[in-house]
């Protein structure tokens, strides 16, 4: 299929993309690295008025630390945070969850803020910015504002987003002290996206027991989620086998899984269980 007849435009700075937005809040779209929006627009289950291309907005790339946080710019691709070394340092669930998107090609050009704001069901980017309590930076006509991941995500494709706002930038506090994370994931064959993801956030305890447990789950429901039972059930754990696999039986609790052709809710679940087991005893085993 086409898309239907769209306008394109390519501004300079943030400013002129949000007042470009701001015109027409309900005809426009942000597009970022377009390996969501352009396959929808040729389905025409988007018919845009007008592009807004903010990929080669400067100033809205970029990793860097900022006292305890660590500041990811909207069109960061996958791959920048694949490879980059301090991450890999500071916060090693952001390369991870990276690396176990698509293939090279969709990784050098998909965005993290782009995946963030499409919330795809099986996307992996909502898990991640769950278990780091990521703070989500959305700019728009009337100023900026901070939303928890925990909060952006509202449904199916649907955020916190308002018309005519734009994601500007993912923060997340550094972990500090004894920390483990991991990002556990069964992807799809024909695209790469989850069917489930994990992402587990640990902090320990100077005798090794479990301080703070962060989950985020994706695939399994409408929109990415904490399994907040399996984290209570983590918290003063000891994190041995019983704890963990106790835990693990709980990150379905409440939800109503997804089922299609590839998997069942309830096998859906399962993996859920599964690899949210072995995320923990990864993220354990990384301190
Ligand atoms: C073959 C293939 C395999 C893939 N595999 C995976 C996978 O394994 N895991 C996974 O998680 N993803 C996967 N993806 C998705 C891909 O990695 C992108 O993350 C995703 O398409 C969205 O990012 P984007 O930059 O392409 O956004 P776009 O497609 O440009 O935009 C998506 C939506 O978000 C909006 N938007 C974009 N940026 C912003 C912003 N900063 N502020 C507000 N709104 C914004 C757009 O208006 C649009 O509605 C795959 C995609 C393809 C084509």
């Amino acid at each position: 299929m086409i898309a239907a007849q769209f306008d394109y435009k390519v501004p300079k700075s943030l400013d002129e993309a949000v007042s470009l937005i701001a015109a027409d809040p309900d005809g426009a779209k942000v597009l970022a690295g377009g390996h969501s929006l352009i396959p929808a627009m040729k389905l025409r289950l988007a018919q845009p008025q007008l592009l807004v291309d903010i990929a080669r907005i400067k100033e809205l790339s970029y990793i860097r630390e900022e006292g305890d946080q660590i500041l990811v710019g909207a069109t960061t691709t996958h791959y920048q945070i694949e490879s980059s070394d301090l991450l890999k340092n500071i916060c090693p669930l952001l390369p991870a969850c990276a690396a176990s998107i698509g293939d090279v090609q969709v990784r050098n050009k998909g965005t993290i803020g782009g995946s963030i704001a499409h919330s795809d069901p099986a996307g992996d980017w909502p898990a991640a910015a769950i278990a780091l309590n990521a703070g989500l930076v959305l700019v728009g006509p009337n100023g900026e504002r901070t939303v928890k991941a925990d909060d952006f995500f509202v449904d199916l494709f649907t955020t916190d987003l308002q018309p005519g706002e734009i994601l500007r930038e993912i923060r997340i506090t550094k972990p500090s002290g004894r920390f483990g994370q991991a990002y556990q994931k069964v992807p799809h064959p024909a695209s790469g996206f989850a069917v489930v993801g994990v992402a587990v956030s640990l902090a320990l305890k100077a005798d090794g027991s479990c301080a703070a447990a962060s989950i985020g789950i994706t695939g399994v429901g409408v929109k990415a989620y904490r399994p907040s039972a399996a984290e209570t059930a983590l918290v003063n754990s000891t994190l041995d086998g019983t704890a963990i696999e106790a835990a693990a039986a709980k990150v379905c609790d409440g939800v109503d899984p997804n089922a299609d052709l590839y998997a069942s809710g309830e096998y859906r679940c399962q993996l859920a269980r599964v690899h949210a087991k072995r995320a923990i005893i990864a993220a354990r085993s990384s301190v």
